[in-house]
């Protein structure tokens, strides 16, 4: 997920790093821009900060009030609300969609407008 510098500087805070330390542990380049790394593991390429031990069957997010715009905004991205086909193929992948609580089209639109993806 894409995260930025006020982002960055939050969760650096959390760490306990600075964030020059924070980018290098735990974000990488994208073309897209900096986002957080991920770790293999059983279940495939996780989230470095996904928490699959917290909650014993389920998987939490380890900074959740932190966590980036990309992550709150989920699934109410532009290249998901740009045609049904889209918004389809991603509910493929995550169980979430289509089952969360109904939102009214201004709170989609308002959403959608947080971030460029
Ligand atoms: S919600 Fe948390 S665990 Fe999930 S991608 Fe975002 S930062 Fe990572």
């Amino acid at each position: 997920m894409l995260v930025d510098d006020e982002e960055a500087t939050g969760l650096a805070g959390r760490m306990g790093l600075g964030v020059p330390e924070f980018l290098e542990r735990y974000t990488r380049q994208t073309s897209a821009g900096r986002s957080l790394t991920e770790k293999l593991t059983p279940h495939g390429n996780d989230c470095v900060f996904l928490d699959r031990e917290k909650i014993p069957g389920k998987a939490v997010c380890g900074v959740y009030d932190l966590r980036p715009k990309q992550c709150r905004t989920w699934p109410f991205w532009k290249s998901l609300l740009v045609s049904r086909k889209r918004w389809e193929l991603a509910s493929r992948m995550c169980p979430g969609i289509n089952r969360g609580p109904r939102f009214e089209p201004e709170e989609i639109a308002q959403r959608r407008d947080v971030i460029d993806i």
